[in-house]
């Protein structure tokens, strides 16, 4: 079972998923984003989403957690209007993406661990600009995103990723973390799975911003989800080293272990004037493997069934 924004459903029924994507990012007084990242036009974006449906995509999942400019109830719209899934998130952003003053920096662990299993349980709130607690909705929330920056996994974090790991294991939804240029990943992994996390509900985002063969196979060793983004972003390399390390995963054998989405920012989509679409992908990115040599059953995993293991809630919780 899976839990988009409209019912739950049978993960088989995912199709072809993007684990990691943003459709939309509003700015309000709580959060500290920066405009490069936003998107804030339903319009637009359900353009852009009608699109990906078309060129065969069936799954999205926004990771734009709590407070950090999600929308959920935009998402339910865009959703039942394009006829794409989407799978919203519960958690918490990078500290980076917050005002000082943020809710969650003098929370304790336990009432962050009550926001993210009520989101996931009854609702989560909807998008307010001034207050993120302002109003409730009936629309649920299906995974949990947490992050760290460069500092890694200081006090703060270890509360955030205490609480996620706990609501965890009281819903059994799956977890989805942020990595600053693929740093402690690592850390990230063993800190959930010591804190009884299964590795199957892991997903550790961003990991092929820095191309590290050594990190990226000691991560799938040990047993999470590794998703890749850092597609059509040249500053950091160009898609034929991104596949290398892709065909490098298949070669060694983990290819099971991977999962793909476009991190989009309004830099990317189409329809807000950007650069190469939401569609990028199914529409350059799965020629370019296969014309280097990775087959139609890698790509199927990749982007179909690894998806279904990774967003299933495998052990449904008892607050579930
Ligand atoms: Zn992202």
């Amino acid at each position: 079972m899976v839990r988009t924004v409209i019912s739950d459903i049978d993960e088989k029924n995912l199709g072809l998923t993007y684990v990691h994507d943003h459709l939309i990012v509003r700015k309000a007084e709580y959060n500290s984003l920066p405009a490069r990242i936003l998107l804030d036009d339903v319009v637009k974006t359900l353009e852009e989403v009608r699109r990906f449906k078309k060129f065969g995509g069936q799954t999205i999942v926004d990771v734009q957690p709590f407070g950090a400019g999600r929308d959920i109830e935009a998402l339910k719209y865009i959703s039942e209007e394009s006829g794409v899934k989407i799978i919203a998130s519960t958690g918490l952003h990078k500290l980076d993406f917050y005002r000082e003053n943020f809710w969650s920096l003098k929370a304790e662990v336990d009432e962050i661990t009550e926001v993210f299993i009520d989101e996931i349980v009854n609702g989560a709130y909807a998008f307010d600009e001034k207050d993120p607690f302002k109003k409730r909705t009936n629309i649920k929330a299906g995974i949990i995103k947490i992050a760290t920056d460069n500092n890694g996994l200081t006090d703060y974090y270890q509360k955030i990723f205490k609480a996620a790991a706990k609501a965890h294991r009281q819903t059994g939804v799956s977890i989805i973390t942020h990595t600053e240029l693929s740093t402690f990943g690592t850390d990230q992994a063993a800190f959930l799975i010591d804190n009884g996390v299964e590795p199957n509900s892991i997903i550790i985002s961003h990991m092929d911003k820095r191309l590290n063969i050594e990190n990226i196979i000691k991560l799938a060793k040990i047993g999470v989800f590794l998703e890749f983004d850092c597609i059509a972003r040249y500053k950091y390399h160009g898609d034929n080293e991104e596949i290398l390390i892709i065909k490098r995963m298949v070669e060694e054998g983990f290819v099971d272990r991977i999962v793909m989405g476009m991190d989009s920012t309004r830099e990317r989509f189409l329809s807000y004037g950007g650069n190469c679409g939401l569609t990028y992908i199914i529409e350059k990115f799965i020629p370019k493997m296969k014309m280097l040599g990775i087959k139609e059953k890698e790509i199927k995993k990749i982007l179909i069934y690894n998806p279904e293991s990774a967003l299933r809630i495998r052990r449904i919780g008892s607050e579930l």
